[in-house]
């Protein structure tokens, strides 16, 4: 891979980690019982966020460890590349599409 390619990616992927540290921080639950239900749900959508984001950081860093080691674009369970095609969308992919697959599920 070109030094320019690794370096532009590497500058994507810092762009993404530039988001709040701890976004569960930000997300306060009501001290009072029986708040409008609305409000409820909106909090739990928010943490569902949080805690996607903060899976997604995990990704980012192991996908630049991966940058440092040479592997970036191996999947990390099974040692398959990873299509050039997923990692346009998620650059931030460090397992193939089935071992993420059955991470997830
Ligand atoms: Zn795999």
């Amino acid at each position: 891979m070109l030094d320019e390619e690794r370096e532009q990616l590497r500058a994507r992927l810092a762009e993404m980690t530039a988001a709040p540290r701890d976004p569960m921080a930000s997300v306060s639950f009501g001290k009072r019982v029986g708040e409008g239900t609305t409000q409820a749900v909106e909090r739990l959508n928010q943490v569902g966020t949080a805690k996607q984001l903060s899976a997604m950081l995990e990704d980012v860093e192991r996908a630049l460890e991966k940058l440092s080691e040479g592997t970036y674009g191996v999947c990390d369970s099974c040692g398959t590349e990873i299509p050039s095609e997923r990692l346009e969308a998620r650059p931030w992919s460090v397992l193939c599409v089935a071992c993420s697959a059955r991470k997830a599920g």
